[in-house]
């Protein structure tokens, strides 16, 4: 699989997480050094989680994921419903409704609506 860094345009390389990390994760990485962005893969597969982050991108994920991720840990939505409704707010579809493929204005748009339902409904 071809995944092309962001950033650069280059094609990221391909790698384990024991070469990433020095330490077996069981998973890989895609990763673009020059760029110092990556992105990891489901399990041992090559198939990337979402899209290369840099570092400030990465920690707008954490950062949107911690706000996000309660809405269905706590049980007041299921997990496929607090996806379902990403993908109404953001207006994509399913398969882009997912914070590893976002960018850092998309994450602030996430931020918000996330703010907003919490006033509206909790
Ligand atoms: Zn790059």
């Amino acid at each position: 699989m071809i995944v092309a860094c962001p950033y650069c345009g280059n094609n990221a390389k391909f790698i384990t997480s024991k070469e990433f990390y020095g330490k077996d994760y069981g998973t890989n990485l895609y990763s673009c050094r020059p760029c110092d962005a990556y992105v990891g893969t489901h399990g041992r597969s090559k198939t990337p989680l979402g899209t290369l982050a840099n570092r400030s991108l990465r920690e707008m994920r954490k950062r949107t994921h911690a706000s996000f991720d309660p809405l269905w840990k706590s049980r007041r939505m299921s997990r496929s419903e607090a996806y379902q409704w990403i993908s109404e707010v953001m207006q994509l579809p399913p398969e882009k409704a997912h914070i590893g493929m976002f960018n850092e204005k998309q994450c602030f748009e996430l931020l918000k609506h996330i703010r907003n339902l919490s006033l509206v409904h909790f």
